[in-house]
């Protein structure tokens, strides 16, 4: 095993380190403790000495599997790390969860205790200052019971710097693997001011834990496997002190032993490595350099984060897990209605749409020779939708298409056919279409058939969209399936919500309609843990989507248990917050004036961004489902695009 010293601690560790959030569980939804025991007992016998948990891991059982594991272990052999994420909660919870983590570690002292995953707004507005939880961190310090203050972090590369020049950190907890690079800068000032550096995700979550031809090539073939060249890549970098592993079972730890007491690539490897790696990409991927310019797209597709996906599929080859990684995009290339909107806004002039039909002929497995999309672009009355109509040919042939539209819920076409004429090769049209919908329906679903020659495509669709009438409110039912619900059938079926929407000169007006029977609904005093999320993007084109908390972006918090609203910015506004109990569940009334976000007397927008995400729990206050509207994935955190809300 080789070790590391962190130069503000003194402490010797291993680096490789023990990340104690992958122990096999058992049925009981506890740790296995047959299995996980004689595992960390074995990494001990191999020299690893660094164990890094935290309070929610492995359903909050990872810190006790680890005290039991090591109670007769002398103490000074172990170097345990432990984190608390109750930035916002009151000091006395805070302190609480320090002196359970002691309890369930069965010490008198944590060797890094870790404020878990801050970044620089979180540091500024709940941890420095006055009030700031700093404080309690140097009390426990003082007292003996942690022996260094550290975090982990996930921000930007700027902000890891800032944070580290704070000298507050003695150890920093960072995402860093071969395919996640964004924060080298922050590794040399780590290096230079003597901030002991931990990396989580060496192996970029799994996704390197593969093989790959291409990976073992660009390493000169130095490393045998995918996850060796993962982990020597990242211990070859100085200011990298340990690499942790989340590992389950023996193989994984004999192998991961193996690959660290081998010697990190040198120099001379990181640069052939780099250097190959630039030319994979500008020799056959798409120089993009995520600079934003072309955002925000009208329809929502998030263009760098397509383009990066696909580089990394030309350049490393993890075929799998790119397939993964593009499924999980939130809108994928084949959202691209071919608006050419972006085109002349990329500095590097990729010709962007016909790359993203490239990117979708290799990584989308449902494309077939031909590909259609349907779109929400504006509405033309509240039961009147204008929405755009693109066939693209995915193909080297010609295509003389033609395309049968099949709407569901009631949906139905109000204008004549699209005529797409001839698609050259790789080539794709559009077309304006009118769709006629029924009160309650908020999301666009069907089929689309396209035949040519002898091609053919069926491609289902589902578009959520929203449109706020001056007026009568109009209705909108979410789709949801029991997947919102943690996959639970029951749930699913015992839960329905509506949205409904309508506008004023003023104000904006929305409404959530909740029917649950859920006891943590229908007993106000059980509600505590219950919260409706809404998001709202008010900002003028072309920032309208655009990612980022600005003026006009808010995220706001709905309580269930009393009338609390709070907005992730803590700025104030002039909003109404209105809860009605029904028989069948719970009503929410917001209304938020038009002036919070925008200048007074400027014209109204003609569509808005606008997300809602609803954390179902029971009353035990635990979570078991989270709807959300426009279905999307990735939305435990703040949308990246927003759904666009349509006025008229
Ligand atoms: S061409 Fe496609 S990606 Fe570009 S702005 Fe239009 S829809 Fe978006
Ligand atoms: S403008 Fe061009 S270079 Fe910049 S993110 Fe968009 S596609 Fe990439």
């Amino acid at each position: 095993m080789n070790y590391s010293t962190l130069e503000k601690t003194g402490l010797r560790v291993s680096q490789l380190g023990f990340g104690c959030m992958r122990f096999v569980m058992g049925p009981n939804g506890q740790v296995d403790r047959s299995l996980a025991i004689p595992l960390l007992h074995r990494a001990l016998e191999f020299g690893v000495n660094y164990f890094d948990t935290a309070v929610g891991y492995c359903n909050a059982d990872s810190q006790r599997v680890l005290g039991e594991a090591f109670a007769q272990v002398p103490r000074d052999r172990l170097v345990l790390s432990t984190k608390n994420g109750f930035h916002e909660a009151p000091a006395e919870e805070w302190w609480s969860r320090l002196i359970e983590s002691l309890t369930f570690l069965q010490t008198d002292h944590l060797d890094l205790y870790n404020f878990h995953g801050i970044g620089w707004d979180i540091f500024t507005r709940f941890l420095d200052g006055p009030d700031g939880k700093l404080k309690l961190m140097q009390k426990a310090k003082d007292q003996g019971l942690i022996r260094h203050i550290c975090c982990s972090f996930h921000d930007s590369c700027d902000n890891l710097i800032k944070l580290i020049d704070t000298g507050v950190f003695d150890v920093i907890t960072i995402q860093y693997n071969l395919l996640y690079r964004d924060l080298e800068k922050g590794l040399d000032r780590a290096r230079e001011t003597g901030t002991g550096i931990v990396v989580m995700g060496p192996v970029g979550g799994g996704r390197l834990g593969v093989d790959s031809d291409k990976i073992r090539k660009l390493t000169g073939n130095a490393a045998q496997s995918t996850p060796e060249a993962a982990l020597r890549f990242v211990l070859a970098n100085p200011g990298v002190n340990v690499a942790l592993s989340g590992m389950s079972t023996t193989a994984m730890l004999e192998e991961n032993v193996r690959i660290t007491s081998r010697p990190p690539f040198t120099a001379a490897e990181i640069q052939s490595l780099q250097g190959e790696i630039n030319r994979v990409k500008s020799s056959a991927g798409v120089y993009c350099t995520a600079c934003g310019y072309c955002l925000p797209c009208p329809f929502g597709v998030d263009i760098p984060e397509n383009f990066r996906v696909y580089n990394e599929h030309l350049v490393y080859g993890l075929t799998e897990q790119d397939l993964k990684a593009y499924s999980q995009i939130v809108h994928r290339a084949g959202d691209c209605a071919e608006c050419g909107a972006c085109l002349a806004k990329c500095p590097q002039k990729i010709p962007i749409p016909a790359m993203l039909r490239k990117i979708m002929a290799t990584l989308d497995p449902q494309a077939g020779p031909l590909a259609a999309t349907l779109t929400p672009h504006s509405a033309l009355a509240a039961d009147l939708l204008q929405t755009r109509l693109t066939l693209k040919n995915l193909e080297a042939e010609p295509a003389h298409p033609e395309i049968k539209i099949h709407l569901e819920q009631g949906a139905s076409i109000a204008n004549a056919p699209v005529d797409f004429g001839v698609l050259a090769p790789q080539g794709s049209s559009s077309g304006l279409l009118k769709i006629r919908l029924p009160d309650g329906i908020g999301s666009l679903d069907g089929t689309l058939e396209a035949r040519a020659e002898n091609r053919s495509a069926e491609i289902p669709f589902s578009r959520p969209f929203l449109i706020i009438p001056r007026g009568t409110p109009r209705r909108h039912r979410p789709q949801l399936t029991p997947a919102d619900f943690n996959g639970s059938e029951a749930v699913f079926n015992a839960n329905k919500y509506e949205i409904l929407l309508h506008s004023d000169e003023e104000r904006l007006h929305i409404e959530f309609d909740i029917q649950s029977p859920l006891e943590g609904l229908a007993h106000p005093p059980n509600l505590n843990g219950a919260v409706m999320e809404l998001y709202v993007d008010l900002r003028l084109p072309p920032k309208l989507g655009a990612p980022g908390y600005e003026d006009g972006v808010e995220q706001f918090f709905l309580y269930l248990g009393d009338d609390t609203v709070k907005s992730k910015s803590d700025r104030s506004y002039d909003l109404t917050y209105r809860r009605i109990p029904t028989a069948a569940g719970i009503r929410l009334q917001i209304s938020l004036p038009f002036a919070n976000f925008r200048p007074p007397g400027s014209p109204l927008p003609k569509a808005i961004g606008l997300d809602c995400m609803f954390q179902v729990c029971n009353a035990a206050g635990q979570n078991i489902g989270h709807p959300t509207y426009g279905r999307r994935q990735g939305l435990w955190s703040n949308p990246k695009l927003f759904n666009r809300a349509f006025l008229v």
